[in-house]
């Protein structure tokens, strides 16, 4: 069983088209990424998802059940907390979580869940505040309890950690995290690259409403066609690159040399010779393996280059 399920979803606002039939699955248990510039579509696929806007074309199901003819069941297995903060300012904590109990038809026999929920969250100390005198990281709290309170099977964060402190977010990674290890299927957008490489394992890039890749981490990384040479060179050094070679040089500080080796074409043993018979000398090197912000810079500014 697939988490979510999702073929040829398109969303258009009038000639804007938001989303161009994206196909794309996520594993149940897994922890996933949707990553992409602002206006890519993210916040647009996960609100239909959630069924809070249409699509206009394609379907979408989350644990089997299609998000337009089985809302009720989709919705009841999703959790989602939005990119925008919307809450009434004069609910106390323990109002918002009470109330979406209720939506759900949960009552008394939630409170255990809603109770461990607000310890995980920290949120006891704050139950009987009104929304209106927390700040901005409580609110974010609240709201990530207020997405869990029927215990959701998917969890959808919209940009959980935007504008939240050092502090904060890594206690939500821990509390994400932890939800993950219990199960539920994670689906988090973020603007934190370093983040969704370190805790996701499957990685998607939209853009333009169009899903570009949805790959394994490692495999996008590995995929991905190029590495840097950086060479410390000698005084009196050559800073011709010999013929044949596929490296491109790139701007570097005086008294380095930078290379953009291909992956496959320029294997280091043969690149290195090569320079040495050139005559470039050089005292040290180092090789950068590009990370998930090099490939994600790739695929988003200059197009698919794999
Ligand atoms: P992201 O979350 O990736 O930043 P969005 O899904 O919010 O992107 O937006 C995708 C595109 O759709 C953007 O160009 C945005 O301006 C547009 N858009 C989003 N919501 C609406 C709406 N309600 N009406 C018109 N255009 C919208
Ligand atoms: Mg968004």
């Amino acid at each position: 069983m697939k988490a979510v399920e999702i073929e040829k979803l398109s969303k258009e606002y009038g000639l804007l088209q938001a989303l161009a039939e994206v196909s794309l699955t996520i594993a149940e248990g897994s922890f996933f990424a949707l990553l992409g510039p602002n206006g890519a579509g993210k916040s647009t696929l996960i609100n239909i998802l959630a069924g809070l806007t249409r699509s206009t074309s394609g379907r979408a199901a989350v644990l089997g059940f299609d998000v337009r003819r089985q809302w009720r069941q989709a919705r009841r297995r999703l959790g989602v907390v939005p990119q925008e903060l919307a809450y009434d300012p004069f609910f106390t904590v323990r109002e918002m979580l009470t109330l979406q109990s209720g939506y759900f038809g949960l009552g008394r026999e939630n409170r255990g869940w809603l109770k461990e929920l607000t310890g995980a969250l920290d949120l006891e100390d704050k139950i009987d505040t009104s929304m209106n005198h927390l700040s901005g990281g409580m609110k974010r709290r609240v709201l990530i309890a207020q997405a869990l309170v029927h215990r959701p099977p998917v969890v959808i964060l919209d940009e959980p950690t935007a504008g939240v402190d050092v502090a904060l977010r890594r206690q939500l990674w821990d509390f994400i995290r932890g939800l993950n290890g219990k199960g539920h299927t994670i689906i988090l957008t973020t603007h934190y690259l370093e983040e969704a490489e370190s805790m996701c394992e499957t990685i998607s890039i939209l853009n333009h409403g169009r899903l570009i890749v949805s790959a394994p981490k490692s495999e996008l990384l590995s995929r991905y066609s190029w590495r840097q040479l950086r060479l410390q060179l000698l005084p009196g050094s050559s800073l011709q690159l010999p013929a044949g070679l596929m490296a491109k040089k790139q701007d570097a500080p005086e008294g380095e040399l930078l290379l953009r080796l291909h992956r496959e074409q320029d294997q280091i043993g043969g690149v290195l010779a090569a320079l040495e018979q050139a005559g470039v000398r050089f005292s040290d090197l180092r090789i950068h393996e590009p990370g998930l912000t090099e490939v994600y810079t790739e695929l988003t500014e200059v197009g698919p280059d794999v």
